[in-house]
C-alpha cells in the first residue's frame, strides 16, 4: 500500500489528526481496556459532521478500516484498530439541555459524567451507565442499562433522534418520524449502521436520590441472593439496583478486614420521595449481617461517579454476558461459587435488574429484543498485571460456562467480548433478520464492521 497522505487528511478536517510520528499518538491509540494494543494508521479527533465525512472519504480512498470511538469503554476495544482510521469524538462533549421540553441533545464524545452534570443542573436525568467515564454513544447504541432502567427504560428507549453519517457519507436524521427503520436498528443494534454525530434524549425529573451500597460477607450470599430476587420483583420501579459479587473495596465505610475479601453487594438508588429512602432500603439491611454500608441522599451524578476511582483506564479486561429470566437456585449457586472466587479488586460480577419499564417496550419495537428477561448479568474481569491474564480470563470463562445453562441463548452486546461474535444473531431473537435488512440498506458493504457485527448477508 502507498504511504498515506496524512497531510491531505489534515487539510480536509478541522479536528486534530494524530499519526504514529506524533508525540500524543501513544495516548491517542489507547482505549479503556489496556489489553488492546492496536496501532491505527491515524486517529482523527473529529469535530463536525464535515470532519466525519472527510474521514470516511479518506478511509474509502485508502481502503482503511474505520473504528468509531465515543467513550472508548468497549471491552473488546472496538474504538481502535490496527492500521485503520479511528474517528475519535473525545473533543466533542457538548450537552444542550432544553428544560422546557425535558430533552437533551448531546455530542457523541460525551461521557455519562458529562451528560449527568449538564442535565442535573435542571433536576433532570435519563437512564445511563453506572460509571461516569463510560461513553453515552456506545452504551446507548447497544441498549443502555443503569440505575434508572426499571423506572424509565433503557438508554436507547429514551433516545428521541440521532443524526447519522452513513457509509456513503449521506447525512440523515433517524427518529420515529424519519428513517424509522434506521432509528429502530440504532436502539440496541450497536455501531453497525453509521457514525452517530448527535443524540437527542428524553429526560425525567431525577435530582437527589437515596442510594449507595450495602456490602455483605460472601458467606451471606445465599441468604442475600434469595432475599434479593423476591425483594426486587416486588419493589417499586423507583428502586434501581444490582446484586453483585466483588472483592471488598478499600472504601472508608468498609472495615479494613474486608478489603480484598470476597463480598456480595447490593448497589443502587431509590429515586422516589427522599423521605421514604431509608425505609425502602431497610429490608436489605435486615436481610443478612452487613460488613459495611453507605446509604443516604446523593445528587444523581454523585451516585454515577461513586465508583469511578475503582475503574481507572488501562486495566486488562475480558468480559462475558448472559440474560436470565430469573435468578434461579441454579444460577444463584453458580454465582455464589464463582462470584465468591472473584480474582481481583477491579473485577465485577453484577446482576442488573431489567424489569419494569424495560419490559413495557415490545421485543420488536427496537432492536434490543430481550424484553422479557429480569436480569442482565455481566462477568467483567478487570485487573492490572498482564501476567495475571491467563488466570483472570479463565475465571471469566469458567464462570460463564457454568452460568450459561441457566441463561437465555443471547446476552447484552455491550457486556460481551471479541470472541462472542458467534452469538450475534442469538442476541436479537426475532429481530436479527430485520437488522440485517437495515444493514443492507445503510451499509451494504459492511464498511462499519469493527463492532458486535451485524452483517448485511441474508440470514440463513
Ligand atoms: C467501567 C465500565 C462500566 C460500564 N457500565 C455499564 C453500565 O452501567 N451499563 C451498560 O449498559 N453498559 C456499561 N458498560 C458497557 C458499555 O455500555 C460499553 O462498553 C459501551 O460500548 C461503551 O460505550 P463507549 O462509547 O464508551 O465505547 P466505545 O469503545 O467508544 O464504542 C463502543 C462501540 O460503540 C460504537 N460507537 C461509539 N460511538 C459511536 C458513534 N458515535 N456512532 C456509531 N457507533 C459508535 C463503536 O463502534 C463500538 O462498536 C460499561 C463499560 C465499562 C468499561
Amino acid at each position: 500500500m502507498n504511504a498515506l497522505d496524512v497531510d491531505a487528511l489534515r487539510g480536509s478536517v478541522r479536528g486534530r489528526v494524530i499519526a504514529p510520528a506524533d508525540e500524543d499518538y501513544e495516548a491517542a491509540r489507547a482505549v479503556f481496556n489496556g489489553m488492546i494494543d492496536k496501532r491505527p494508521a491515524v486517529v482523527v479527533r473529529a469535530g463536525s459532521v464535515a470532519d466525519v465525512r472527510s474521514c470516511l472519504d479518506f478511509a474509502r480512498t485508502n481502503a482503511l478500516d474505520v473504528a468509531i470511538r465515543g467513550g472508548g469503554h468497549s471491552a473488546p476495544g472496538f474504538g481502535t484498530c490496527d492500521g485503520g482510521l479511528v474517528i475519535d469524538f473525545a473533543d466533542r462533549k457538548g450537552v444542550r439541555v432544553d428544560p422546557a421540553t425535558a430533552t437533551a441533545r448531546t455530542d457523541p464524545g460525551a461521557t455519562w459524567a458529562d451528560f449527568n452534570h449538564a442535565t442535573h443542573a435542571f433536576g433532570l436525568a435519563t437512564t445511563g451507565g453506572i460509571i461516569g467515564s463510560t461513553g453515552v454513544a456506545g452504551l446507548t447504541l447497544g441498549g443502555g442499562i443503569g440505575y434508572l432502567a426499571r423506572k424509565y427504560g433503557l438508554s436507547c428507549d429514551n433516545l428521541r433522534s440521532a443524526d447519522v453519517v452513513t457509509a456513503d457519507g449521506t447525512f440523515l436524521t433517524a427518529s420515529a418520524e424519519e428513517n424509522a427503520d434506521l432509528f429502530w436498528a440504532l436502539r440496541g443494534g450497536g455501531g453497525n449502521f453509521g457514525v452517530v454525530t448527535s443524540f437527542e434524549f428524553n429526560l425525567h425529573p431525577v435530582d437527589m436520590v437515596y442510594g449507595g451500597a450495602i456490602i455483605y460477607p460472601a458467606a451471606q450470599a445465599q441468604t442475600v441472593g434469595e432475599f434479593y430476587r423476591g425483594f426486587i420483583a416486588a419493589a417499586p420501579e423507583e428502586f434501581g439496583t444490582f446484586l453483585g459479587f466483588h472483592q471488598g473495596p478499600p472504601v472508608p465505610f468498609l472495615p479494613e478486614e474486608w478489603h480484598g475479601q470476597p463480598v456480595c453487594v447490593v448497589v443502587g438508588a431509590w429515586t422516589g420521595p427522599m423521605e421514604e429512602g431509608e425505609k425502602r432500603w431497610q429490608p436489605l439491611l435486615d436481610a443478612a449481617p452487613v460488613a459495611g454500608s453507605f446509604l443516604g441522599p446523593l445528587p444523581y451524578p454523585a451516585l454515577n461517579t461513586l465508583f469511578d476511582a475503582l475503574q481507572p483506564k488501562g486495566m486488562q479486561a475480558y468480559w462475558k454476558a448472559d440474560f436470565l429470566s430469573e435468578l434461579s437456585d441454579g444460577a444463584l449457586s453458580v454465582a455464589i461459587e464463582h462470584g465468591g472466587r472473584i480474582p481481583s479488586l477491579e473485577s465485577a460480577n453484577h446482576f442488573y435488574s431489567i424489569d419494569g419499564a424495560v419490559q413495557r417496550v415490545g421485543p420488536d419495537e427496537s432492536a434490543f429484543a430481550y424484553r422479557n428477561v429480569n436480569f442482565a448479568p455481566v462477568i467483567a474481569g478487570q485487573w492490572n498485571d498482564p501476567a495475571d491474564n491467563e488466570a483472570n480470563i479463565a475465571w471469566v470463562r469458567d464462570y460463564w460456562t457454568a452460568l450459561h445453562p441457566f441463561s437465555e441463548p443471547g446476552g447484552y452486546i455491550n457486556f460481551m467480548d471479541a470472541d462472542d461474535q458467534h452469538r450475534i444473531a442469538q442476541n436479537y431473537p426475532g429481530n436479527y433478520q430485520r437488522l440485517a435488512e437495515v444493514k443492507r440498506t445503510y451499509d451494504p458493504e459492511n464498511f462499519f464492521h469493527l463492532n458486535q457485527n451485524i452483517t448485511p448477508n441474508p440470514v440463513p
